[in-house]
């Protein structure tokens, strides 16, 4: 009995040795994130997991339990890398955290871009975010610097700015201007922005040699371009179908990335040709990338030269005045007709589909939506506050009521789970979460070194997380009541800090880190 008694003593001895001395047991992390359905759309993980978290890392995926002096109970939920979002205007605090709802722990300012880099990136990390940050180079800013004589702080929104000035959106550069442009351009790569924005479609007389000149730059840099193509019809000549062909001539030619932005929304019912065409090129080897919004509608100043000329309605698909909207209500050919004339920077959201009455449309939708290893993004743009007609900018929370935007700022990512893995079925949980977080990762990863560790739940990877309900996630943003928050997400993590817990904003939690190139 006495021997007996001896002997377990010495087995538990020797246990709680073998704890001290290193066995996963013995790991206290600072966050644990326990028994949840994990996804890696890398690896193709897709089972009930463990994470342990250290200094903003996953240290470790394991079957089983783990120690932290924080845990998260994730059973029942889905464990995800966080989503990222290549297409973000509104680099806001209060649009951060409406976006984090949403699952989005990374938001890039890529196709506007911004001006100037580093004061962008000192501007917002004064402030402060919950959620990652970013921006390229902006041809826009640095083409109304050079035609306009503008001048640039890097301020959130400031881009806005652009469409009051009337030289760079409708005027041929010189060679020397030209030149000016670039120099801007290379001077902001130089100072990490990840990409060149380019917006032709905002200017699309601006000179085609200037728009193969910024790729031949994107090229040398190895950073991709982000398009918006240079026209938006359906129609030819000046068809979106031949702004798609100046893309992959530039690709081509160059051999640098281009991304193209808002697929759905620069292609309208020309989608099946447009896809045809994107397809091949990328079939061919030309390197081009491309995403999208869950959106059959757009928004944009009611003054754009794409809803005027004689033949604009055709152009864009055989519209009417009646698939506009401007703060809810419905225009007419005359109500249509005053806005344009008296406010034409009015923000009007524009029906280009109708996929709830057409099933062609809804074909043509999901086109844009499925493209083969197309990426989501939102194109969410700043939120303006009808009352006061400014931005809604600064620690702003809950929003008000008064705040208007496409419902894309708030909804674009629960929606597409909604839509296409809920609803539609047409998607896998795993490939639509690759859409929203691995592939726009790979977009930026082959020029930024920290995208190689976001967009996947792996071991060494950045700590980004969500955790939702698959059950109850859903978007709530509608046109009507655009800021209304996404719901199921039980929690979301940023470098390994919570910023939603319990589904509840963690206000004081700004763990969000720039997102760079190297500084030369
Ligand atoms: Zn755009």
């Amino acid at each position: 009995m006495l021997m007996f008694i001896k002997s377990h003593a010495l087995v538990s001895s020797i246990l709680f040795m073998l704890l001290l001395s290193g066995s996963s047991y013995a790991i206290t992390y600072d966050l644990v994130i326990k028994n949840g359905r994990v996804i890696d759309p890398e690896t193709g993980l897709d089972s009930t997991r463990w994470l342990g978290i250290q200094s903003g890392k996953i240290t470790k995926i394991s079957k089983s339990y783990l120690q932290g002096t924080k845990v998260i109970d994730a059973t029942g939920l889905v464990v995800a890398p966080g989503f990222i979002d290549l297409h973000a205007h509104g680099q806001f605090l209060p649009s951060a955290r409406l976006q984090a709802f949403d699952g989005v722990t990374t938001a890039l300012e890529l196709e506007a871009g911004v001006l100037e880099i580093s004061k962008f990136y000192n501007n917002i990390a004064k402030e402060g975010r919950p959620i990652n940050y970013g921006a390229s180079a902006s041809w826009a800013m640095a083409r109304a610097t050079v035609l306009d004589n503008a001048s640039y702080n890097g301020v959130p929104g400031e881009v806005l700015g652009v469409f009051k000035l009337p030289n760079w959106s409708t005027k041929l550069a010189t060679q020397n201007q030209q030149t000016e442009v670039i120099a801007i351009i290379e001077k902001s790569l130089n100072a990490g922005a990840l990409g060149i924005g380019i917006m032709t479609g905002y200017s699309p007389n601006s000179n085609r040699k200037e728009y193969y000149k910024l790729h031949k730059l994107a090229a040398k840099y190895n950073v991709p371009s982000f398009n918006h193509i240079r026209f938006a019809s359906s129609l030819e000549p000046k068809s979106s179908f031949e702004a798609y062909q100046e893309l992959i001539s530039v690709a081509a030619s160059t051999g640098a990335h281009a991304h193209i932005s808002h697929l759905n929304s620069t292609s309208f019912r020309d989608i099946e040709d447009v896809a045809e065409l994107v397809l091949g090129a990328q079939k061919q080897g030309v390197n081009i990338s491309v995403e999208a919004y869950p959106y059959a509608a757009g928004s944009t100043a009611i003054g754009a030269q794409m809803f005027r000329g004689t033949n604009w309605k055709e152009r864009l698909g055989n519209v009417s005045e009646s698939d506009f909207s401007f703060n809810g209500t419905t225009l007419t050919a005359q109500s249509f007709k005053t806005l344009q004339e008296e406010k034409p920077s009015s923000i009007i959201i524009f029906n280009y589909l109708d996929p709830e009455h057409s099933d062609k449309d809804q074909h043509l939708y999901e086109i844009s939506q499925l493209f083969p290893n197309g990426a989501v993004a939102s194109d969410g743009l700043p939120m303006i506050d009808i009352n006061t007609k400014k931005v809604i900018s600064g620690d702003v929370w809950p929003l008000p009521k008064s705040a208007k935007t496409h419902p894309r700022a708030a909804g674009s990512y629960s929606r597409f789970i909604r839509q296409f893995v809920k609803e539609d079925k047409s998607l896998t949980l795993i490939e639509a979460i690759r859409k929203m977080s691995l592939i726009p990762a790979q977009i930026l990863e082959k020029s930024v070194d920290q995208m190689r560790h976001k967009g996947r739940i792996q071991e060494g990877a950045d700590a980004d997380i969500v955790i939702f309900d698959f059950s109850q996630i859903s978007d709530r943003a509608t046109f009507t009541n655009p800021v209304l928050t996404s719901v199921g997400m039980q929690a979301v993590i940023v470098n390994g800090t919570p910023i939603i817990e319990n589904r509840k904003l963690i206000k004081s939690a700004l763990p969000g880190k720039p997102i760079r190139r190297a500084i030369k």
